[in-house]
């Protein structure tokens, strides 16, 4: 496959980079589009949900700025691509999403490849996951119009948090959160487009 041609702009942390060589990201998307998995767009992944586009998993990834050694909260885990890529750089992944297949086809692909450290769960992102905080990072890959406040107290002093920010389907920013006893700081890394976070789950509608 294609992969040392994936378009990654500036990235240029070696793990990071050597995660996104790692990773067959064709084996996360529909069988149909597996030729164009490489390509410098998203892609759908079923349920009207998308993948990123490599550049923006591999820039959200960056900014984690991950050690092995960090345990990291993803919400939204869609295909469970970007959940593959963190588990290359930290030491647990838990990830949560609200539909329910998409989260038990996501499991089954990262057990059958081996991201033996990734943790799937079906539940509603906005409130987190309480039972394994502190996280030493956050990654929101589905846009809300603020960070969900719960999120921002189950990270640890000194962690990082990266999401899409904005309006639904509409002008969104790329945001790195920081986190230092009380001081909260932000900055706004790039403009982005996300599906939007939506609340509660799809539990109770399982096919
Ligand atoms: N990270 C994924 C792409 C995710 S697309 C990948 O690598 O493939 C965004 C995902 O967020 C969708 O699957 C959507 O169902 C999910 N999502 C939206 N709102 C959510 C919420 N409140 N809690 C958990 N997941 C949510």
């Amino acid at each position: 496959m294609k992969r040392r041609k994936m378009n990654l702009r500036g990235i240029s942390d070696p793990r990071v980079l050597h995660a996104m060589e790692a990773v067959p990201r064709h084996l996360f998307v529909s069988p149909e589009r597996e030729h164009e998995a490489y390509g410098d767009y998203p892609l759908p992944i079923g349920y009207g949900q998308t993948i990123s586009q490599p550049y923006i998993v591999a820039l959200m990834t960056e900014l984690l700025e991950l050690k092995d050694t960090d345990k990291v909260l993803e919400i939204g885990t869609g295909s469970g691509y970007q959940a593959a890529i963190l588990s290359l750089l930290a030491k647990e992944v838990y990830t949560l999403e609200r539909i329910p297949a998409l989260a038990d086809a996501a499991r089954e692909r990262l057990r059958r490849l081996g991201y033996h450290n990734v943790h799937v769960r079906v539940g509603d992102g906005y409130h987190g996951w309480p039972e394994h905080a502190p996280y030493d990072a956050i990654m929101l890959t589905c846009a809300a119009e603020d960070v969900p406040p719960p999120l921002i107290a189950q990270l640890r002093d000194g962690g990082r948090l990266v999401a899409p920010v904005g309006a639904p389907h509409g002008f969104q920013h790329l945001i790195l959160l920081s986190k230092k006893g009380r001081e909260v700081s932000r900055r706004e890394v790039t403009g982005v487009v996300f599906v939007p976070l939506r609340r509660g789950t799809e539990e109770g509608k399982r096919p």
